[in-house]
């Protein structure tokens, strides 16, 4: 039995493991379908504190594996079918692997972005489509833009990437947009940000010199279009991976898990959550990383016995 499973290998869930693994509590580390999480799929980092000139997304994470494994993690591959936090020792079942128990767990899988599943888009994840604007507006300085989606991410993207691009062109499938007045309203103020309402995206379109934008299907025309771009920002939302969790963790109506704030302390003793799978907010590798390191603490403090304590009320109110 292992003192303490951590569930994901995103920042989060290797913070959390080189500081456990410092405080010698030999943690064992799930690593999911892809190990080093979200940032494997991107190239440059360059918002992530001491790397001056950048840092590879992969490089970034294996560096994280591997200062984890200096001090003494465990990795194990597979996936998490299902996990029993009715009593202890907590029961994570992965697949190919059978039932491995713990006294407790840190839930770090992440939330994965939602992607539209064109022709092209996967392709060029990492090379003009993106499902994030802070992490990759930087690349796009003078240059013009397409952001999909009619929530509040894709106008709060739209805003935040006419800072770098010559224009924005906002696409969303229905004539009306979900977003909240407010963030539409500050959309609609920018001069930069162009509409392309009541249009179906259809295909990421390359060319000899990489992406040249996106056709749609224009519904009130009934036609197909290209909206020339050199990069399209998919903003439709992201999916929390809880799914594994079968209800027993408190999530909130978008699926995140529900931390007792300023902790990471889910409403079961024993089971922490960090990194985006617990932040509809900030959704950042250093943010991830950063209570990555606050369940650590707090995981350790429960096994030295001192941090016991159900706080579900403090939920309900
Ligand atoms: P969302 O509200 O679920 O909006 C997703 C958008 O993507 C919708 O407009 C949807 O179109 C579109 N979409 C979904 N699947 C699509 C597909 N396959 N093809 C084309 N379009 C597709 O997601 P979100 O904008 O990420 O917001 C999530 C939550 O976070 C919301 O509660 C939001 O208020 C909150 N949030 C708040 C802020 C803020 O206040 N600063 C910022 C970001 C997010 P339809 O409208 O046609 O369904």
């Amino acid at each position: 039995m292992y003192k303490s499973i951590i569930i994901g290998t995103g920042p989060a869930g290797y913070t959390a493991a080189i500081y456990l693994a410092r405080a010698n509590m030999n943690p064992l580390v799930i690593e999911g379908m892809q190990p080093g999480g979200q940032l494997t799929t991107t190239t440059e980092i360059e918002n992530f504190p001491g790397f001056e000139q950048g840092i590879l997304g992969p490089e970034l994470m294996d560096n994280m594996r591997k200062q984890a494994e200096r001090f003494g993690a465990e990795f194990t591959a597979g996936w998490v079918e299902e996990v029993d936090f009715s009593k202890r020792p907590f029961k994570v079942k992965v697949e190919g692997k059978g039932i491995i128990e713990a006294e407790s767990v840190i839930i770090a899988t992440g939330a994965s972005a939602r992607y539209l599943g064109i022709p092209g888009e996967q392709d060029n994840v990492g090379r003009g489509v993106s499902t994030c604007a802070t992490c990759d507006g930087f690349f796009f300085r003078g240059k013009k833009i397409i952001v999909v989606g009619g929530g509040d991410s894709a106008m709060e993207e739209a805003s935040f990437l006419t800072r770098f691009a010559s224009s924005v062109t906002l696409v969303h499938r229905r004539d009306e947009l979900r977003a909240s007045k407010i963030m539409q309203d500050r959309a609609r103020e920018n001069e930069k940000v162009q509409w392309a309402l009541n249009r179906t995206p259809l295909e990421i379109v390359t060319g000899e010199n990489g992406l040249k934008g996106l056709k749609v299907h224009n519904n009130e025309a009934n036609q197909d279009e290209l909206i020339e771009a050199d990069g399209v920002f998919v903003a439709i939302g992201h999916t929390p991976n809880t799914s594994f969790l079968n209800g027993q963790i408190h999530t909130d109506d978008h699926g995140y898990i529900q931390v007792k704030p300023g902790t990471t302390e889910t409403n079961i003793p024993g089971v922490f959550a960090c990194g985006d799978v617990q932040d509809n907010r900030y959704r950042q590798a250093i943010t991830a990383a950063g209570t990555g390191c606050m369940a650590a603490m707090d995981c350790e403090k429960y096994l030295e016995g001192s941090s016991v304590h159900d706080w579900s009320e403090t939920l309900d109110q």
